[in-house]
């Protein structure tokens, strides 16, 4: 056995965050290279021949396979406790693929209100013109689930904890129900990945990713990857090579060095945003706070259930409304004013005019989006410093 062939049957997830989906190329590098190439070429025409009919394996093109993304759709397999993953453009793509792979006209989605505003841009403005029905339901009530199940219902689709208000679904009850609908459960897992939460083990049967948020790490990349068991993901994995919406080598790279300290990112996340998240709760101009690690958050026992820590996104109401809250983010200096989250760089944004903006008041007022709320996703600098920053935000309100 050649050194390289080391079974990881039995590694921890920080071994495979690390060693999962390294294969050596002749010349020996030790870090994983980036295979920039479109095309590959073959030994003869029999093989080119053998290659396209599927009879021999091997690489033929970067939009069916490529070995950078292969070793990071091999990691993210191996974290998620999965069978297979596939790379994606995004982490719209990996919504898409799965939808477009597994769902026909006339079938039925049952759809968590609380999903990231573009998915619900997807299901709402697209996959309605092709026949594809959908019901929104609040993400923590489990009879609404149940209510809207229909004979023609084939996915649940959820995000927990949910963003911004950190609603956390019962994945087990979900679980129950979807086995009596006969329908597919999908968990997007950006905000806790496989580092927090496992939601194939907790009976999901896909798993969504936007790699552009903590499996980068760095907010540098955009890509996605959806990962799952053979039988569901041979058929996202055909629709993405006949349709090409497939992740670059160079941000498989990216996405694949990210993997190798994703642990450690998402435990330093977690602590600090806890630490924000007590220490918001006793400012003055603050009104409530957001977090699943707080014992008062309605979502706290199920996420210590599901989750090996509570994720670095919280989101607090300053007393007032939106003059207050913009008020609050204008006086900030450090962290940064941007959509983005996941990101080294803790990040503040104000839902309701931005990321939940195309939502109607009513959409808003359902979800429980106020003007005073504002979103941070709490990076890796020392705590003291965003503290501080987010004070002068606080302070500011008053003025
Ligand atoms: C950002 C995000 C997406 C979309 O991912 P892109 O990489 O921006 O396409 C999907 N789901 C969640 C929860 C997100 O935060």
């Amino acid at each position: 056995m050649s050194r390289d062939e080391h079974p990881l049957d039995e590694a921890g997830p920080d071994t495979l965050a690390i060693r999962a989906g390294v294969s050596r190329t002749h010349e020996g590098e030790h870090a994983e290279p980036i295979f920039t190439t479109s095309s590959f070429v073959f030994d003869s025409a029999e093989d080119a021949a053998a290659r396209f009919s599927g009879e021999s394996q091997g690489n033929v093109y970067s939009r069916y396979t490529n070995p950078t993304v292969r070793g990071f759709e091999q990691r993210i397999a191996a974290l998620e406790g999965a069978e297979q993953a596939v790379g994606t453009a995004s982490g719209m793509s990996a919504i898409l693929s799965t939808c477009m792979a597994l769902l026909k006209s006339g079938d039925h989605v049952v759809c968590s209100r609380d999903v990231f505003g573009t998915t619900t841009g997807l299901f709402s403005n697209y996959l309605s013109r092709f026949g594809v029905e959908v019901s929104f339901v609040p993400l923590a009530q489990v009879d609404a689930w149940r209510d809207a199940v229909r004979d023609n219902t084939r996915m649940f689709f959820l995000e927990t904890p949910s963003n911004p208000l950190c609603e956390v679904a019962d994945l087990a009850a979900l679980r129950t129900l979807a086995d009596d609908a006969d329908c597919l459960l999908v968990v997007d897992n950006c905000f806790c990945t496989p580092a927090l939460q496992l939601p194939l083990s907790l009976g999901a049967d896909i798993v969504i990713h936007s790699a552009t948020k903590y499996l980068d790490g760095q907010g540098r990349c955009v890509g996605g990857a959806v990962v799952g068991r053979h039988e569901l993901m041979d058929q996202v994995v055909t629709f993405l090579r006949t349709c090409g919406p497939t992740m670059s080598a160079f941000n498989a790279w990216v996405f694949m060095k990210g993997l190798e300290t994703l642990r450690l990112r998402m435990e330093a996340h977690s602590r600090s945003a806890l630490d924000v998240a007590k220490w918001l709760s006793q400012q003055a101009n603050v009104e409530r706070v957001h977090y699943a690690g707080l014992e008062s958050h309605p979502g706290h026992a199920l996420a210590r259930q599901q989750q090996r820590a509570f994720g670095g996104v919280l989101s607090f109401e300053v007393v007032g409304g939106q003059e207050q809250a913009w008020r609050c983010i204008n006086a900030t200096r450090l962290v940064s004013l941007t959509a983005n989250l996941g990101d080294a760089k803790t990040t503040i944004v104000h839902p309701a005019t931005t990321t939940h903006g195309r939502l109607s008041q009513a959409q808003r007022d359902d979800i429980g989006i106020r003007h005073s709320l504002i979103r941070v996703a709490v990076g890796l600098e020392d705590v003291d410093d965003i503290k501080r920053d987010l004070q002068l935000g606080l302070t500011a309100i008053g003025s």
